[in-house]
């Protein structure tokens, strides 16, 4: 997946974001609320299972505010 944000400056203290990616062995799932579901139903699967590797896509992080930001399609 090709980056589509290559520099932003980071929302809380304003410096320049670290280039990167985020991996996961497992789908990003996403929700508008924070209970817990059952299984898999959540409200958007925004990064999908992947078959026998990991998943990684393009994101920005924040070292000292400890926040990142990733990329889904
Ligand atoms: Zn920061």
């Amino acid at each position: 997946m090709e980056r589509k944000v290559k520099s932003l400056n980071c929302p809380l203290c304003g410096k320049a974001m670290e280039e990167g990616y985020v991996h996961s062995r497992k789908q990003i799932l996403w929700s508008e609320d924070d209970k817990p579901r059952l299984f898999d139903f959540y409200d958007e699967n925004l990064v999908t299972m992947p078959i026998r590797r990991a998943n990684k896509v393009p994101g920005l992080r924040c070292k000292e505010c400890k926040i990142a930001l990733f990329e889904y399609e």
